[in-house]
């Protein structure tokens, strides 16, 4: 019998799928990819194909790799390249596992389809690894890129677009992804592939001169088992750089006439030198007009193989061997050229943890330094807190009350709070807020709460104002006196402001309620001991700092609260907000009727406006949000403005509308929200600019059109400023898609209500760039690490924190490359952006 008959031989042997399976499996999924994930590549569907095949294999990459597709008719078309490419992995993996056990079983080896020709070495393992060579004399990392052979300073210029101005930027010029070209095969298998690599003689080479100064390169290829052509197509020069009876490796690309087969623009490179253009896993580079794949790969792989090893490696030894991690040498090596998938991913996993580590070591020490200060100490006064409890017109939930716990049991020791409370919109974190700052205005000290808008601030003033005054003389008997609270925002002007300012330095307000205001004027406190931010990404991570700077110059260190309704999944939160502690009311106060959700397509648009008019009939609100336009903050407003005029004199001509957005002067931002939060309009009209946190409890409709554009955390975000009162809200959810239940984001938005299992979703579906705030954090650039990477985040935050336990200041000899690189890239970050 044949050995490769496949279907025969499979009967008497396990089912296991044999290469053939897997060969065809994989020329049907890179199909597909080529196709545009289509799903037209496979009659019946690509899922069926799959499980069909997988059906064969009780476990394995076929297996996996049919779970992982059994939904792909259903995805959206990126997350179907997405999942295939993970798929074409996993079966690449099995297919190299299988060749190791094969290799590894000795002589009966000969069922494998690859026969490799006599001229055809195989891939030489680790060409890279095997050709270190020391640095050629004069140079160093840090030479400038011009010392190359072959770089004048035009070519300097192309290579400084890409960011690369020496020797030592080229290596850590990442690859954006791989093409993985199979193995060398002899050429008279090339038959059964689509895609394939062979090294041969170069036996003949024509060029034909074609109109419009192309030329045509035609070149014949021989090995021992055939002939092959390869067909290239060019502008102006005609050069290949090898000559006739030399050798010759191709990978690319086949196209069939009859039963010629040609190489169709196939890249290749000299057949006696190890691999590094063909054959295996061949890196691609962010490019620049004018500076080709070739050359940078060429110059990459020359920089990795003489420099890699005179870096300095951030990484401590003792870290390398207790995480088993790779040095910097060997995973660059492998980050660019690596042998196989299993090599690129420990490569990755290498520099992913260093770049979180150094998140970690960042964010760590600036907690320290924080906490190196001493802040008063506020021990709880319940007899102020059971008064203010007693007034409030509802009971705390269990949540409420856990955070309350934490926060002050933060501020009864003398080392400052650095916290911060996550809670849904509505879940009522500002009576947290106001049972904190009283617990330190019953110690004496003033609290000071700032918000990121005027509109906000005022809301916070009067919830404040309510809530103190609620709890009346029973509050008045434990202070002594009727707790003073004061606004200040840049409206407040004149008289009024200087007299805010008076009753700051002298200590004759409780408490302050304001905006920026507090940080941008040189305010003085008298005794303040704790501040609050509100609804903190908003302000981003620089203001933070900036907030805390100021307070440290004015009053020496408060407590610090921070509170956000963004849900944070867990390995963001340690990164982004490494430097606070965490409380989350995960509880909703009892009785709010939720939100009902509907997607809606196109042509039902209509529906919308019948609920919003519904809504307005019976006196309540709603929000129309329009749909995002990223490219353009101006040409948003400007579409919005359209909507707002195309409904005014449309479908809600018998309603009275708002408009809200970006481009507008804040104070017509402001007039635009009060005039909604007054009920002085029935609906506003608004993009994404929407004040956050506004609680307008009549507002019973949220309709987002173009939903299929914003993020599911944004989704949610704007679905929470509805269904806050005691009537029953809906968000609609309008999308341009024909289908918008295939969409990914509509259809779990509809399907949960649970604000962290969207973030994390989202935090999936999109990366973490896209996430608030990561751009704006002042922490450094992600390459290669994923912030949901659960795992390293929290392996790269683990020893942080005990290198910083054992040496604060990093000076032992061991973690003298780490400080200096944390010096380096604090430096960068510390750059105007
Ligand atoms: P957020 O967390 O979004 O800032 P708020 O503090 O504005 O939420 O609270 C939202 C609404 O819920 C307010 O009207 C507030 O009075 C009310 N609320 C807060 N806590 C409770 C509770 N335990 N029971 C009932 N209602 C509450
Ligand atoms: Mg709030």
């Amino acid at each position: 019998m044949h050995a490769r008959s496949g279907s025969s031989a499979r009967l008497g042997s396990p089912p296991r799928p044999g290469p053939e399976e897997l060969d065809r499996a994989l020329t049907i999924l890179n199909a597909e990819s080529r196709d545009g994930c289509r799903d037209r590549v496979v009659i019946g569907g690509l899922a069926g194909f799959l499980r069909h095949a997988a059906a064969a294999a009780p476990d394995g990459g076929l297996r996996q790799a049919a779970a992982l597709l059994a939904d792909y008719r259903t995805l959206p078309v990126q997350t179907r390249a997405l999942r295939l490419a993970e798929a074409v992995r996993l079966l690449l993996e099995e297919k190299e596992g299988k060749k190791v056990k094969e290799a590894k079983s000795g002589a009966g080896g000969a069922a494998s389809p690859v026969r490799v020709g006599p001229k055809a070495p195989p891939r030489a393992p680790q060409p890279t690894r095997a050709r270190v060579s020391a640095p050629p004399a004069g140079l160093t990392p840090q030479s400038a890129i011009e010392s190359l052979k072959g770089v004048g300073p035009q070519r300097a210029r192309l290579y400084k677009r890409l960011g690369l101005t020496t020797i030592r930027d080229l290596l850590f010029h990442y690859p954006t992804r791989h093409v993985a070209y199979p193995p060398a095969t002899a050429i008279d298998q090339v038959f059964f592939q689509d895609e394939a690599s062979v090294v041969g003689t170069l036996e003949r080479l024509d060029t034909e001169v074609l109109p419009r100064g192309l030329k045509r390169l035609r070149a014949t290829v021989r090995d021992d088992t055939g002939v092959v052509e390869a067909v290239w197509l060019r502008h102006g020069n005609a050069y290949l750089g090898i000559k006739v009876g030399e050798a010759i490796a191709l990978s690319g690309k086949l196209q069939r006439f009859g039963r010629r087969l040609t190489f169709d623009n196939p890249e290749y490179e000299r057949g006696d030198e190890p691999a590094l253009h063909t054959r295996g896993l061949v890196p691609v580079y962010p490019l620049t007009a004018g500076l080709f794949d070739k050359e940078l790969r060429t110059r990459i792989h020359w920089a990795v193989e003489h420099f890699a090893s005179a870096l300095v490696d951030p990484l401590p030894a003792t870290v390398r061997a207790e995480q088993r991690l790779a040095g910097l040498d060997d995973a660059l090596r492998s980050l660019h050229f690596p042998g196989s998938l299993a090599e690129y991913e420990a490569a990755r996993r290498r520099l992913a943890f260093e770049e979180l580590l150094t998140i970690q070591l960042v964010v760590l020490r600036r907690r320290r330094a924080w906490q190196a200060g001493g802040a008063v100490a506020l021990p709880r006064r319940d007899d102020a807190l059971d008064a203010l409890k007693a007034g409030l017109p509802f009971r705390l939930t269990a949540a409420q009350e856990r955070v309350t716990g934490e926060i002050l049991a933060d501020t009864t020791a003398s080392r400052p709070m650095t916290r911060l409370l996550q809670g849904e919109v509505g879940s009522g974190k500002t009576a947290v807020a106001a049972l904190a700052l009283m617990n330190a205005v019953a110690n004496g000290y003033q609290g000071a709460i700032m918000a990121p808008t005027e509109i906000l601030a005022e809301q916070h003033y009067a919830s404040l104002a309510r809530l103190y005054a609620a709890a009346g003389e029973r509050l008045e008997a434990v202070l002594g006196r009727v707790p003073v609270v004061r606004l200040l925002t840049g409206s407040v002007k004149g008289k009024e402001r200087s007299a805010v300012y008076a009753e700051a330095a002298a200590g004759g307000l409780d408490v302050l309620v304001g905006t920026q205001a507090l940080i941008q004027q040189s305010l003085d406190f008298a005794r303040l001991a704790l501040v609050v931010v509100d609804e903190q990404h908003r302000f981003g991570v620089k203001q933070r700092v900036t907030l805390r700077r100021k307070a440290q110059e004015l009053v020496g260190v408060p407590h610090l609260l921070v509170m956000t309704a963004t849900p944070i999944p867990r390995t963001l939160a340690l990164s982004l907000y490494g430097d606070l502690d965490l409380s989350a009311i995960d509880e909703m106060p009892p009785g709010r009727t939720g939100v009902r959700t509907v997607v809606l397509g196109p042509d039902e648009r209509d529906l919308a406006y019948e609920r919003v008019r519904r809504a307005a009939a019976l006196g309540r609100q709603a929000f129309i949000i329009c749909p995002l336009v990223e490219e353009s903050a101006s040409l948003e407003a400007r579409a919005a403005t359209e909507e707002y005029e195309r409904l005014r004199t449309g479908e809600l001509r018998d309603l009275r509308l708002g408009l809200l957005h970006g481009r507008m002067k804040p104070a017509e931002k402001d007039a635009a929200m009060r005039a909604f939060r007054d009920h002085e309009t029935d609906a506003l009209v608004s993009t994404a600019v929407v004040e956050v946190g506004v609680d307008v409890p009549n507002a019973t409709v949220m309709v987002i059109e173009g939903a299929e554009r914003f993020g599911l955390a944004q989704l949610h975000q704007f679905r929470g400023r509805v269904g806050r009162g005691e009537h029953a809200a809906d968000c609609v959810l309008v999308s341009d898609l024909a289908d918008p239940t295939t969409n990914e984001r509509l259809r779990a938005i509809e399907r949960s209500a649970n604000g962290l299992e969207l973030a994390e979703q989202d935090l999936r579906l999109r990366g973490p760039g896209d996430y608030f705030g990561v751009r704006q954090s002042g922490l450094p650039d992600l390459r290669v690490a994923r912030l949901d990477d659960a795992g390293l985040v929290e392996g790269a935050r683990r020893t942080a924190s005990a290198i910083l336990a054992s040496d604060p200041e990093l000076l032992l000899a061991e973690h003298e490359s780490l400080r200096a690189h944390l010096a380096a890239f604090q430096a960068r970050a510390e750059e105007p952006s």
